[in-house]
């Protein structure tokens, strides 16, 4: 019986599913493969040392056959980390490419090789559509890791909505080289083409180069991070084959965290291509997307994906109706996780009555477009009876030729409130913070100026290229 999850892996063509740098699987052979390992594994969950491997992504799709949930697991995880990561999933086994380099914190739970070849049937019993098929860890990037419970219902129905809004076929080749352990490379970049039918050849690492090579030789989609999009900006003024390539692609895809609007302007004056933008949680996979077939407006990222319900929420829970309004984002639907693993306190004060509150805030336009403002916790700045989003005021700096990086804050101040503090990576020649405030002031608004600049050499980001603002002041 086919999995309708990956009815392409059932029927087991020779077309090419997954490509890593010189290996690469069938569906026929990715189906004999997991299908085997699928047989073995055990009851309850099971770790993937989540390396960017053919190795992770045949443990995974096991996992998924099997109904045996899988965690995947930054390889670059610090202790403290995993520690919590692993007294919170309990894993019953531990699946690792051979000769992965595991650490100590690991040895308890026992481990087995990922193979690459094998001959299994795909089991002929499908898992309910609402067990748990993954736990994945979010980035951190606001406090500790929570572990979100994503039923194969969710990974089904964001997947479809995407193909919608994308035009996705199983004709569509994607290069991409996002790790596996968060939704974006894994359930975006892996299953999603694996649910098409289609192919994926991963970088293993990202660059340039091979985004060329891949987009010079078949492949026709690209999903990437900002600061992907941020390198590829700066590359496409001299790097000419990477502009013909980046040409002759279909779509490219830019998410998990706001895609500067000069670095989508750089791309779309040199190629051509507009980037779309989508948007999207761990706990709700995406919610927003700009369409294949829709409008490419620079800092928006598209509108609700089928089957999401989205509303804008003021302070006291009251839905937004005017456009333009400022408010908390909350969507439902069939994309959204089951619950947090461990943490009912945090799955019930995450909802409210069914609606997911994302904690980013955001503005509507007239014709439905959602405009990430900046997260409730970190990007909404209080000053002077203003409330400003720090998104708007980077992006205005990113427009200054002396900034090179750049994330705005605010700080306690005697007079204003907060106050707006820019921390910024200069590019060539330092600009002074009066040039800097003065240009905000000139683009944005008096008020949206940066009162402190403070230099950095580098901003502290996580494994998906996002700020920890946290980490900053
Ligand atoms: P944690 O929940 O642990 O603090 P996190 O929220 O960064 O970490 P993820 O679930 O990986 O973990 O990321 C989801 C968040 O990423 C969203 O809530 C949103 O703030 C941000 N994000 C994703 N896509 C976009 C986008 N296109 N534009 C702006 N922000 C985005
Ligand atoms: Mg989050």
């Amino acid at each position: 019986m086919p999995d309708s999850l990956f009815p392409a892996i059932t029927a087991g063509s020779d077309a090419e599913a997954l490509r890593f740098g010189d290996r690469s699987l069938t569906y026929a052979e990715l189906g004999a493969v997991a299908g085997a390992l699928a047989a073995e594994l055990p009851a309850g969950r099971v770790a993937v040392w989540a390396t960017p491997t053919l190795h992770t992504s045949v443990a995974v799709v096991a996992a998924l056959l099997a109904g045996v949930p899988a965690v995947p697991l930054n390889p670059k995880i610090g202790e403290r980390e995993l520690t919590h990561i692993l007294g919170d999933s309990t894993p019953a086994l531990v699946l690792a490419e051979p000769g992965a380099d595991l650490p100590d914190r690991l040895a308890g739970v026992p481990r087995r090789d990922i193979p690459l070849t094998g001959a299994g049937p795909v089991p002929d019993t499908e898992p309910d559509a609402e067990t748990p098929a993954l736990i994945v860890y979010t980035s951190g990037t606001t406090g500790p890791p929570k572990g979100v419970v994503l039923p194969r219902r969710a990974i089904a129905a964001t997947l479809d909505a995407l193909e919608d809004a994308w035009q996705w076929t199983g004709e569509d080749v994607l290069v991409h080289g996002l790790p596996l352990f968060h939704v974006h490379g894994l359930i975006l970049g892996i299953l999603g083409p694996l649910r098409r039918g289609g192919s994926v050849r991963h970088l293993g690492r990202f660059s340039t180069e091979g985004i060329t090579r891949e987009l010079t030789s078949g492949a026709t989609m690209m999903f990437g991070v900002p600061t992907m999009y941020h390198r590829i900006a700066e590359a496409v003024a001299t790097d000419h084959e990477l502009t013909a390539a980046l040409r002759s692609a279909r779509l490219l895809v830019s998410g998990s965290a706001a895609l500067p609007v000069h670095d989508h302007e750089r791309i779309a004056a040199a190629t051509g291509q507009r980037v779309v933008e989508r948007y999207g949680m761990t706990e709700t996979l995406m919610n927003t997307s700009v369409r294949a077939d829709g409008e490419r407006k620079p800092g928006a990222v598209g509108v609700p994906l089928a089957g999401v319900g989205l509303r804008l929420v003021d302070e006291s829970g009251a839905e937004l109706g005017e456009p333009d309004a400022v408010g908390e984002i909350q969507v439902r639907g069939p994309n959204l996780f089951t619950e947090y693993l461990n943490r009912p306190d945090a799955t019930a004060a995450a909802l409210d009555g069914g609606w997911f509150r994302t904690g980013d805030v955001a503005t509507r336009d007239a014709d439905g477009y959602v405009r990430i403002v900046g997260r409730k916790a970190t990007d909404l700045i209080k000053s002077g009876g203003y409330k400003i989003g720090a998104g708007e005021i980077e992006n205005a700096l990113l427009e200054h030729p002396g900034v090179a990086e750049v994330a705005v804050t605010g700080e306690p101040d005697d007079d204003l409130g907060e106050r707006i503090v820019a921390w910024v990576v200069p590019g060539g020649a330092r600009p002074s913070a009066e040039e800097l405030a003065e240009h905000v002031a000139k683009l944005l608004a008096p008020h949206k100026r940066p009162r402190v600049v403070r230099y950095l050499e580098a901003l502290p980001r996580n494994d998906m290229g996002k700020v920890m603002k946290r980490a900053l002041g």
